[in-house]
């Protein structure tokens, strides 16, 4: 659908795009730039207005076939419907994902998922299935379970986070079942910014013996994004989203700067999103990727969230920078993150992290000062002592005083 018979359709139809757009002067025909950017927080509060799915559907609740649930890790969760016409375009999309990642009819993907509320797993399999391929399910299971089946099944793919990926390979490792991930070819992941942070990347793709690659979707808006193959980061599919990268104040950001995308699906009409902040933090890069490949291009994925990202002394931190640093250190392992205010207010960043040579420690710390230009300070841990983040990581804590405490 083009950007306007979108914008038209909803105008007509959706009582929430309605409501949020009638107070704007926005002429007979408006196009999709002239538009207020949208907040997850709209949504929510629409729906805690309007339970139990809130107003934003276009058409009668009846033509409604799956209902998804964003993972509420920042906030409260968001119910989203979609119709069967909106179900198929995600399957269609993840399918050509997975094409392009190189799975095909033959593969066997275990989905390392639980098959709870959220869309991940639901829309994996879909995009599988489409392709013919084989979904082998992994949710409600053990790591040592999980292996398992893999080794039995001779699964050729995995599906999963960056973190789980690490954190199944460790298990491997303890449990001597690191023959079962021997046909494993490819780790597709998403959910983090790890799959396209060249350390993580590495190190996955060393401990499976296999190629990883990254996609990107969210509950809201669709599966946007799918893996440069040949060059690493990330495409956005620009035939289904209309892409923008905007600053906090809602402006382009200039050629190879940072800042939010903010995507306009336009084959999902049952819950639109026009203009959406997907809060996923990307370089605005002017480039097209070293293979020509037509669509916008993301050279390192997804760098961070806004929603993750703190000032320090002045400066934008993003947790996946740290976790850059501190994947590039071989033997180093788990590690955790924490934003704390010295006396006197100063802001400060420690840094836990297991390392086999404590001597590492001021190695990773000067790294982080010469490429982040940071201050951290880094306490060795003995390695197996931080606790495994099973889904999508919270390595981060934010202890720093309020700045309203201080005065
Ligand atoms: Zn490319």
């Amino acid at each position: 659908m083009s950007p306007a018979g979108l914008l038209e359709l909803v105008l007509e139809r959706n009582p929430f795009q309605r409501r949020r757009l009638a107070g704007l002067d926005l002429g007979a025909s408006p196009a999709l730039e002239d538009l207020p950017t949208l907040q997850k927080s709209e949504l929510v509060a629409d729906q805690q207005d309007h339970p139990p799915y809130g107003t934003n559907l276009t058409f009668p609740l009846e033509d409604y076939v799956q209902l998804h649930q964003t993972s509420g890790t920042t906030g409260v969760p968001l119910r989203v419907l979609d119709t069967a016409a909106d179900w198929a375009w995600w399957r269609s999309l993840f399918a050509r994902t997975l094409a392009t990642a190189g799975v095909d009819a033959s593969d066997r993907a275990a989905l390392a998922f639980s098959f709870g509320p959220h869309v991940q797993f639901w829309a994996a399999k879909e995009g599988l299935q489409e392709l013919g391929a084989m979904a082998v399910p992994l949710g409600g299971m053990t790591s040592v379970a999980r292996l398992q089946t893999i080794g039995e099944v001779q699964a050729t793919a995995l599906m999963c986070t960056p973190t789980y990926a690490l954190r199944l390979f460790e298990v491997a490792l303890e449990e001597r079942l690191e023959d079962s991930l021997e046909s494993i070819e490819r780790v597709i992941c998403t959910g983090e910014p790890g799959a396209s942070l060249p350390a993580v990347r590495s190190r996955i793709e060393e401990a499976f013996g296999a190629r990883c690659l990254d996609h990107a979707g969210l509950t809201e808006v669709g599966p946007y994004g799918y893996p440069c193959a040949e060059h690493g980061g990330m495409h956005v599919y620009d035939d289904e989203f209309v892409s923008e990268v905007l600053d906090a104040e809602q402006r382009p950001v200039a050629a190879g700067e940072r800042g939010e995308l903010v995507l306009t699906p336009l084959g999902r009409t049952g819950f639109p999103v026009l203009r959406y902040r997907t809060g996923d933090v990307v370089v605005n890069s002017a480039e097209r990727c070293p293979a020509g490949h037509a669509d916008r291009w993301l050279p390192g994925g997804i760098v961070g969230r806004t929603d993750d990202m703190v000032v320090i002394r002045g400066m934008n931190v993003h947790p996946s920078s740290i976790e850059e640093a501190v994947r590039s250190l071989p033997g180093s392992g788990e590690f955790r993150i924490t934003f704390y205010s010295e006396r006197g207010g100063m802001d400060e960043i420690k840094l836990e992290v297991e390392l086999e040579h404590g001597t590492d420690a001021r190695r990773l710390q000067e790294q982080m000062r010469q490429q982040l230009g940071l201050r951290v300070r880094v306490v060795p841990v003995t390695p197996g002592l931080l606790p495994r983040p099973e889904g999508k990581a919270r390595r981060v804590v934010d202890e720093r005083e309020s700045p309203w405490s201080r005065v």
